[in-house]
């Protein structure tokens, strides 16, 4: 019998509402849409922890964060938790990786149980970038994403026939500093990129340690970000709003035009596979590591719990099993994709992988009802010690009607980052009556058995997934990787160029 194959293409900091196919307002993706056409458009897929290296380690393992040691993007990951693409290999797949990894690229970082790899060093450019292989260090002439593309294409020419394959091709793109290729910058660039309705939202009923995060189009993104300075007539507190517009329009610009690319070169993949009679038989993913604020809530950037950034686009073609054209409500998080790509495979998930914390949703691609799937997605973020975003530590939990979010006012405790500690605060949002999630209801009598309901939810859920919940700073820590102090030194180096000219 023919195995299936996967093809995971993941985008980095993609948002599902940058997708025709998700009814996006600001862009046309026609590619990207034909996937979710000729299969299924997942509409609630969540990260776990909506960061990069986390998520990425959350997918390859099956784990969540605590679980595998990528708290952050400063810990590596744990070598002892294994990832699918080790068990594929081990079944016999011939396993690929091109793009980005971000979980460190040398010793027992390196990418592990692929027959080929070729990676860029942390974030990655944009232009003629560095890639890093077993050989060591290249730069490699062109543009990210269609090298990458192109890396992924020259290894399927070199399979043998019938030989199972994996295959997880990684953009860069279109993560900050949003740089796009040439032949994409007459695009969008006229000004006229729809704001969204929460642009100028002030989030008064939100926490206060969120309303105090480093995430703002006014103040916090800067010239690296905007290829430009701001022109003197837009700064200062009494010309917020039109600096806001102004940034809004050059930083979308870039944005949507690394998504272009993105889109011709998903394109030039399902062509690929067409042209080598292997569309049937090869479980197709589009995706991306988390999702992003688009100028929502007058933000840019993720980490934290509101949709646009908790949301992972997905978008699944797999004719063998999926119906065209369908779509799947079915709450789903990045720690389920390990086991639905292993079930995909023929592989027994429970003692393959062992380790892995997720479920496969296996039957929900193919449009069944599993009567006990979960209700709800269990969510944390535990970069609280990132000095440039000031997000605060929370958990939470979101169902279909409804999302509780706790900040526990955990302080920081890294070398030379700021000590700033919130006192604990709670948020509700009633999704249902409120999608956009702007009025928080936390104190709201109206809502206190919801409230109860969630919170014992949240109780369940940490259980389920061996999470401690915060009981103040003697609550101990799960056992994270190695900590790297070389990236963290760049990063207080940023902000310190931040203060230097600001
Ligand atoms: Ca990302």
């Amino acid at each position: 019998m023919t195995k299936t194959n996967i093809v995971f293409i993941m985008s980095d900091d993609h948002a599902a509402h940058a997708i025709s196919a998700y009814g996006s307002r600001v862009n046309h993706t026609p590619h990207i849409d034909r996937i979710a056409q000729e299969g299924v458009r997942m509409d609630a897929v969540f990260c776990t922890n909506s960061i990069c290296s986390p998520s990425r380690a959350s997918i390859l393992t099956g784990t969540y964060s605590h679980i595998n040691g990528v708290s952050s993007i400063w810990t590596e990951m744990d070598y002892r938790v294994p990832t699918f693409v080790d068990v594929l290999k081990g079944e016999g797949y011939r396993t690929a990786l091109f793009g980005k990894w971000h979980l460190g690229e040398h010793g027992v970082s390196a990418p592990r149980g692929f027959d080929t790899w070729k990676v860029f060093p942390g974030q990655g450019d944009y232009i003629d970038p560095k890639m890093i292989d077993e050989t060591g260090e290249h730069v490699v002439p062109g543009y990210a994403t269609d090298i990458v593309t192109d890396m992924a294409i020259d290894w399927m020419d070199e399979l043998s026939d019938d030989e199972p394959f994996c295959l997880l091709v990684h953009h860069k793109a279109p993560h900050r500093p949003w740089v796009p290729d040439e032949k994409h910058k007459h695009l969008y660039a006229d000004g006229n990129i729809p704001e969204p309705e929460t642009f100028f939202d002030e989030g008064l009923t939100r926490s206060k340690a969120v309303q105090g995060v480093h995430m703002t189009i006014a103040d916090d993104m800067g010239a690296d970000d905007l290829k430009s300075e701001v022109p003197e007539h837009l700064r200062g507190p009494e010309n917020r709003h039109a600096r806001m517009s102004w940034k809004y329009q050059i930083y979308m610009r870039d944005y949507l035009q690394c998504i272009q690319s993105i889109d011709d070169n998903v394109g030039r993949l399902l062509d690929t596979l067409e042209e080598k009679g292997l569309t049937e038989n090869t479980l197709i993913v589009y995706t991306s590591d988390q999702g992003f604020f688009l100028g929502d809530y007058g933000w840019f950037d993720k980490r934290l719990m509101y949709d646009p950034s908790l949301q992972m686009p997905m978008l699944v073609r797999w004719p063998a099993e999926i119906p065209a054209g369908s779509q799947c409500e079915g709450i789903i998080t990045n720690v389920d994709f390990a086991a639905t790509f292993l079930d995909a495979c023929g592989v027994d998930v429970a003692s393959a992988l062992p380790t892995s914390q997720g479920r496969s949703f296996r039957p929900l691609l193919r449009g069944e009802e599993v009567e006990d799937w979960p209700d709800a997605a269990y969510y944390r973020y535990w970069e609280h010690d990132d000095p440039i975003h000031h997000a605060p530590a929370h958990y939470g939990i979101r169902t279909k009607t409804h999302k509780l979010i706790h900040y526990y006012g955990a302080g920081l405790d890294v070398p030379g980052a700021s000590d700033e500690v919130f006192d604990p605060e709670w948020e509700l949002y009633d999704l249902t009556a409120d999608p956009s999630e702007l009025t928080n209801v936390i104190d709201d009598p109206a809502y206190a058995e919801v409230r109860r309901e969630l919170e014992a939810k949240l109780a369940e859920y940490q259980a389920r997934y061996a999470d401690e919940p915060y009981r103040g700073p003697e609550t101990p820590r799960p056992e994270w990787g190695p900590y790297d102090a070389e990236v963290f030194a760049m990063v207080q180096q940023y902000v310190a160029n931040i203060n230097a000219t600001s």
